[in-house]
């Protein structure tokens, strides 16, 4: 095994650079907040909420009698 090649990464949330091992479970995040955080975000960006259907206006509109 060689145990030269260090694999870092940028965490997403606060770009700490972040040892990518098996011990660290966050990977590729720093830590359980920035996880969180990240997760958060992405959740929130998911939620698209939809408008409800503008229906025209027909009530009035039959006034154009000769
Ligand atoms: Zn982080």
């Amino acid at each position: 095994m060689k145990s030269g090649n260090v694999r870092q990464v940028h965490c997403p949330t606060c770009q700490t650079m972040v040892v990518w091992t098996h011990s660290n479970k966050y990977r590729p995040f720093c830590s359980a907040r920035c996880k969180l955080i990240d997760l958060g975000d992405w959740a929130t960006e998911k939620r698209i909420i939809a408008g409800e259907p503008v229906y025209p206006d027909v009530g009035e509109d039959s006034k154009n009698v000769l």
